[in-house]
Parts: C-alpha cells; sequence; structure tokens
C-alpha cells in the first residue's frame, strides 16, 4: 500500500460497494476489468451498502419478527391459541446482527474470487483522474483512475424543525436499531419506509401516529393500492394523519398543524422518514466535471454514463430508489465501460411496499396506460375469491392486470395482498417477455395459490370464443 500523495493506478475505481457498486464490479471483473471498490463502511454502509445494513435486511428482518408477534397473538387462522408470546429485541438485534454479517461475508466472497481489491474509506474525487481515499487511521490514499463508478447511494432526508438527535428524533437506521419497543412513535412520512417500520412497531406494541403532509399514505402510488394498507393501519390502531406538517416536539408529545387547528401524537420516539438525499455532495464532482441537479442527483444516458469515462448507478440517479434497479443499472454501466454494448430499458421496475398488507407493481397503472395514449382493458379480481387467501386468513386486496388491446399485451400489474412481494416476479417476466393475457390464461397456475390471482385476472381478459 501506498500512503502519501503518490497515486496508484485503477483500472476502473467503483465507488460504493451496496446493491449497485458490488454487482457492477462483479459484471466488470468478469469481462476481464482490474477492478478496486472503495467503501467507507459503517454507520450506514459497507459491503451490501445501505441495503444489506440499515434497509431492506434490516427492515424486512423487523417486519417478519412483528408479523410473527401478531400472529400469534391475534392468529389470523382458525383453532390457534398462543400464550405468553414475548419479544426480545436485544435477542432480535444479535440475529439480525448475524444475518447481515453473513450476507456481507457472502459479497466479500464474491469479489475475492473475482480478483477485485476492496479498500475501506471515504472517497473525494480531487482531479478529473484522480481520488482521493481518507482511510479509518487517519491517513490517505491516492488512485488515478481510467474509468470511474459512482455508486454512493444515498441516506435519510432530515426535517428543518425536528433535526436527528440519534435519541428521540431517529432515522430509519435508528429505529431499526432500537433494544427496546418504545410506548409511543411518532412517524413523519407515510411513504413506503414510515409505514413500513410504523406497522411492524404497531404490532410489536407502540402506540404509533403517522403525519403526513399529502392527502394520502403513499402518495407516490396509485391511490386504490393505498386503500387497504389505510385498513391494515386501521386495524392496528395507527392514527393516521394527512394533510399535516410537524410543527417540532412538545413535551412529551409532538405537535402538527392542519387545517382544522394545531393537534398533538404522542412521542417517545419519532421516526422521521420523509425520504432520501443522495450521497453526492462530498465526492468533489466538480473536479470529475460531472453535474448534480437542484435535488443532487446525477444525470445519465442510458448506458449509465455521466460523461465518457464516469458512469453512476442506484439512488444517485433519477426513478424509483431501489436495491434490485441500482444492481440492473450496475451490470449495464459495467459493460458499458468495458465496451460491450448494453442499455438500461426495462419494460419495468417492480416496486414492492412491505406493508401489512403488501403491494406490489410493476409496469403501468391503469392511468399512466391511459395517460400514454394505450387501449386501455383493465380488471380486478378480489383476494376475497382465493381459496388459498382464506386458508391463510388474509383476503383484503386484490391483482390488477392491465393490457393494450390493440397490442393484445399485459402493459402492467397491481397486487395487494399476502406474499404479493414474491407474486409480482412473474408478472414481471411477462411484461418483458411482452406476454399476452391469453398467455397468462393458457398458462396453468398451481391450485390453491396465490398464484390463480394473476392467472383469474388475465382470465378475464382474454375470453375464450363460446361455441356456436
Ligand atoms: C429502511 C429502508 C428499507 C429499504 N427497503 C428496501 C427494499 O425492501 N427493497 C429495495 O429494493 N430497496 C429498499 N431500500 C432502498 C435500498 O436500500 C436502496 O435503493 C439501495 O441500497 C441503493 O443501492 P446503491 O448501491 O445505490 O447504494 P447503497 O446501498 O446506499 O450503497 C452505497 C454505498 O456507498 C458507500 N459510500 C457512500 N459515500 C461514499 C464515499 N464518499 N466513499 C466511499 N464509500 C461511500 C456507503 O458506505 C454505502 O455502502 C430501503 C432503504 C431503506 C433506508
Amino acid at each position: 500500500m501506498v500512503v502519501g500523495e503518490l497515486a496508484e493506478s485503477a483500472d476502473l475505481l467503483v465507488v460504493g460497494a451496496g446493491p449497485g457498486g458490488y454487482v457492477a464490479a462483479a459484471r466488470a471483473a468478469q469481462l476481464g476489468r482490474t477492478v478496486t471498490v472503495v467503501d467507507r463502511g459503517a454507520p450506514e454502509g459497507g459491503l451490501g451498502g445501505a441495503c444489506l445494513h440499515v434497509g431492506c435486511i434490516p427492515s424486512k428482518a423487523l417486519i417478519e419478527l412483528a408479523g410473527a408477534y401478531e400472529h400469534a397473538r391475534r392468529p389470523r387462522v382458525g383453532g390457534l391459541e398462543l400464550d405468553g408470546a414475548r419479544v426480545d429485541l436485544p435477542a432480535f438485534q444479535a440475529w439480525k446482527r448475524a444475518i447481515v454479517e453473513r450476507l456481507a461475508t457472502g459479497v466479500e466472497n464474491l469479489l475475492a474470487a473475482q480478483g477485485v481489491e476492496l479498500v475501506t474509506g471515504a472517497l473525494r474525487f480531487n482531479k478529473p483522474d484522480q481520488a482521493v481515499v481518507a482511510l479509518p487511521d487517519g491517513q490517505s490514499r491516492y488512485f488515478e483512475f481510467e474509468q470511474a463508478l459512482i455508486a454512493t447511494g444515498s441516506r435519510p432526508a432530515s426535517l428543518a424543525p425536528l433535526p436527528f438527535d440519534g435519541e428521540r428524533v431517529l432515522t430509519s437506521t435508528d429505529v431499526l436499531g432500537l433494544d427496546r419497543v418504545p410506548g409511543s412513535l411518532a412517524v413523519v412520512g407515510a411513504g413506503y419506509i414510515g409505514l413500513e417500520i410504523g406497522q411492524a412497531l404497531a404490532k410489536l406494541g407502540s402506540q404509533v401516529s403517522v403525519i403526513e403532509a399529502a392527502d394520502r399514505v403513499l402518495p407516490a402510488l396509485d391511490e386504490a393500492l393505498a386503500e387497504p394498507v389505510m385498513r391494515g393501519l386501521a386495524r392496528l390502531g395507527v392514527e393516521v394523519h394527512l394533510s399535516s406538517v410537524v410543527v417540532g416536539l412538545d413535551g412529551d408529545d409532538l405537535a402538527y398543524a392542519n387545517e382544522e387547528g394545531r393537534g398533538t401524537v404522542p412521542a417517545e420516539r419519532v421516526l422521521v422518514a420523509i425520504g432520501r438525499v443522495p450521497n453526492t455532495d462530498d465526492l468533489g464532482l466538480p473536479a470529475v466535471g460531472v453535474p448534480v441537479d437542484d435535488a443532487g442527483l446525477i444525470a445519465v444516458d442510458e448506458r449509465m454514463l455521466a460523461s465518457a469515462s464516469i458512469a453512476a448507478i442506484g439512488d444517485v440517479t433519477s426513478g424509483p430508489a431501489l436495491a434490485h434497479r441500482a444492481s440492473a443499472q450496475g451490470i449495464v454501466a459495467a459493460e458499458a465501460l468495458s465496451g460491450v454494448p448494453a442499455a438500461f430499458d426495462p419494460a419495468g421496475v417492480p416496486a414492492i411496499v412491505f406493508t401489512d398488507p403488501e403491494i406490489a407493481s410493476v409496469g403501468l397503472t391503469e392511468q399512466q396506460a391511459r395517460a400514454g395514449g394505450f387501449d386501455v382493458a383493465v380488471t380486478t379480481v378480489p383476494l376475497a375469491a382465493s381459496g388459498r387467501a382464506a386458508t391463510i386468513g388474509e383476503d383484503d386486496g386484490f391483482t390488477r392486470v392491465v393490457a393494450d388491446r390493440s397490442d393484445d399485451r399485459v402493459l402492467g400489474v397491481q397486487m395487494v395482498g399476502p406474499h404479493a412481494s414474491e407474486l409480482i416476479a412473474e408478472a414481471t417476466l411477462a411484461i418483458e417477455m411482452v406476454a399476452s393475457p391469453e398467455d397468462l390464461r393458457g398458462t396453468i397456475h398451481p391450485h390453491p395459490t396465490l398464484s390463480e390471482g394473476l392467472h383469474a385476472a388475465a382470465a378475464r381478459l382474454a375470453p375464450r370464443p363460446a361455441r356456436r
């Protein structure tokens, strides 16, 4: 290792080892590139990125714990009585840490097997072809690179009246790391992160309230998808205040205001989940001539290139901030930088909200399809028609298929209900393969399964001719 201002040469320098960066690094190494990955590590990242350490995996682990506890206390199936179920959050945290460590080791092994060099430190560009990495021991390493790939992800956005303090006003990272269930939690922001964590804590016994500035929860999603989740929140006793803005802490409470006046909700802890900001402000991007927009996002072309030698992927680019989108972009960027023809042009990026019930969506909604000028056909099959849903004890939800009549193809699928997160993959494949409703209808789906919802919806759009 060279310490000091003498620069080491790097063929491809990847900044950030999240689902974008590590997947890109592995693909580039497969293509024969010599790859160096730099990640600053804890507390918000490391091998596997925010997704593994403080995002997707920790939140899904908490949701699983909360769901199991909820089922134990209020079974949804008949004939079960369970007494004495209790939550041990320190034990949960130890279990979660073990999962995260095991998966991070998997990423490390994958990159090591491809001969990728890993460097822990915070990178900043300082010349058009050079970057400096601040190492944990206070030293620096300099890299002169041929090409660079920026995959530095994002961090929680803060709210002026409620600065994060790590004690009472918390980020999603803080809440996912709690070792005691708070008596009350005020959630600011009814996007997917706020609702996933809010519902989980409600199931674990917190008195949860949600304050949202928009006039409905999950404002980024089609309204019909959010309705069953509103019912789910009501079932859990979560108080939701819409069209409301936060005023600030007020003793033990959080004060908010709306057109009816001012109110308060109990707030032993407050989760501020109003969105995420891209980690581009401290990267020295002017040194490499890569601009950002007002939101701090980097503009890229369909090959994920921000300039001739620099690519950007994942949460630092515009579009849904999702791990699988970052990974898919990572493959495209690695190939494009390595001279392989590639473009990021998916027919649909599936998006999941792991609320109760779950929401999954891919492709166009009815509204988007109509706005796009398609000859739209839509059908919705309620979950109440599913025998499997009845045996699971969860039948609030539906499967909706949006198709283009003229082109006879599926444009979009939305699902609400148990395991929607798993079921959406078939719909994604259908859209990517330009399947028609008849293709889905003609595919035998196993009974009794929740997958029959998609089959039933497609069948309604692909009626078989009656016998003459
Ligand atoms: C609570 C929560 C739940 C989520 N749940 C889901 C989910 O269920 N499904 C889903 O698809 N997405 C989910 N997400 C979103 C998902 O985590 C992100 O979209 C994804 O992690 C983005 O990947 P990325 O590679 O762009 O960046 P990240 O995963 O954020 O990785 C960026 C990496 O860059 C490193 N880094 C940053 N700056 C520097 C620097 N200057 N020098 C060196 N290293 C640096 C960081 O340490 C980090 O490891 C969730 C997010 C949160 C917060």
